[in-house]
């Protein structure tokens, strides 16, 4: 049986992607995650295992599998031209 996206109701594949996690003002990414993916809209559907899995990995105190520098570029100046 296909599955169908619950948003537009393309075909749905199972496939591994990256998924990033906003924690008390801290950015989490995780890395091979399978997911569901509908191939019309990018809509990533995850099961209730993995949300399971990436609870546990929160709250796990060890070292992260790897880190990375995230750049973070402000609006402020722009905040005129923003509006308008
Ligand atoms: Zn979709």
């Amino acid at each position: 049986m296909e599955e169908k996206c619950q948003f537009c109701g393309g075909a749905v594949k199972k496939k591994t992607v990256s998924l990033d996690l906003w924690k008390k003002e801290k950015l989490y990414v995780f890395k091979n995650v399978p997911a569901k993916v509908c191939e019309q809209c990018g809509e990533k559907y995850f099961s209730s295992k993995i949300y399971g899995i990436i609870d546990r990995l929160l709250k796990d105190k060890s070292k992260p599998d790897e880190t990375m520098i995230v750049p973070v570029l402000s609006l402020e100046k722009f905040a005129e031209e923003a509006v308008s």
